[in-house]
């Protein structure tokens, strides 16, 4: 039986607008198609984890609070994780983590959160606390040779600067920057991401992609994943688009 392996870090306070429901659908999916899936957590004050060991590495959004808290505790695992990174373990990080992924984030004090500085990019508030990026969001992405459209909600304050490889291309909402055209971070092992909703749940193509990324990775070899039954999925993901994009533009 295949097995994935998953490391879900700091779930008690990375955890924003169901971004753990991006967990129960890979393991929803993998387990319809006989995979077995492991989510092991990982917390302050837990033992070190053993990165490499993990296919998947997954992070959560979460306020300026919980992010200054943490960073502390995660820099201490800068190299684990670049080198996880380098071997291509697939990370998927939804907003606050997407931002600590970078050099730095700057708080509407001014205050500064380092980063992993894994990626290039960087992070600043907006300094007018009443000023956030909120609400649903649509953006283009291509994604294992094919373009979707990605749907989820976006809640953040923070302006991400320095980008060159975008997840994607802004249809509806702000994106990594007010009214941007671009948003979050891609490469082929990374998706870092404002997009909450839960992410995944509202888009299976995104789903099965980091599945297979996964699968491929650890069994060296391509996999055809079995279709599954999204009929409810795509009832719900017409809905939400004829809401946010005019019909002739879709
Ligand atoms: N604290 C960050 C911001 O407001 C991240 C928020 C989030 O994870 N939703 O930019």
């Amino acid at each position: 039986m295949k097995e994935i392996r998953i490391l879900y870090l700091y779930p008690d306070m990375l955890e924003l607008y169901g971004d753990y429901g991006n967990l129960q659908v890979l393991k929803y999916r993998m387990e319809k198609r006989d995979i077995q899936v492991i989510i092991d957590r990982y917390s302050i004050g837990d033992p070190k984890p053993d990165f490499l060991s993990y296919d998947l590495i997954f992070a959560g959004g979460g306020a300026d609070n919980e992010q200054s808290i943490l960073a502390k505790d995660l820099l201490q695992y800068e190299e684990e994780i670049k080198e996880a990174v380098r071997q291509k373990v697939f990370f998927l990080l939804i907003c606050g983590a997407y931002q600590l992924f970078g050099k730095y984030y700057k708080g509407v004090e001014g205050n500064i959160i380092p980063g992993l500085a894994i990626f290039d990019y960087y992070t600043e508030a907006s300094t007018d606390r009443t000023k956030r990026c909120i609400g649903n969001i649509v953006i283009e992405v291509n994604i294992g040779e094919k373009q979707t459209k990605v749907i989820g909600f976006e809640n953040h304050g923070g302006q991400t600067h320095g980008i060159t490889t975008p997840f994607g291309k802004v249809l509806f909402g702000n994106g990594n920057q007010f009214k941007d055209t671009q948003e979050g971070f891609f490469l082929p092992h990374v998706i870092a991401t404002y997009l909450h909703g839960p992410l995944l749940a509202k888009n299976p193509e995104i789903a099965d992609y980091v599945i297979s990324t996964c699968l491929t990775r650890k069994y060296e070899e391509k996999m055809d994943l079995l279709k599954l039954d999204d009929e409810l999925e795509e009832k719900c993901r017409k809905q939400l688009l004829v809401r946010f994009i005019p019909v002739e533009k879709q």
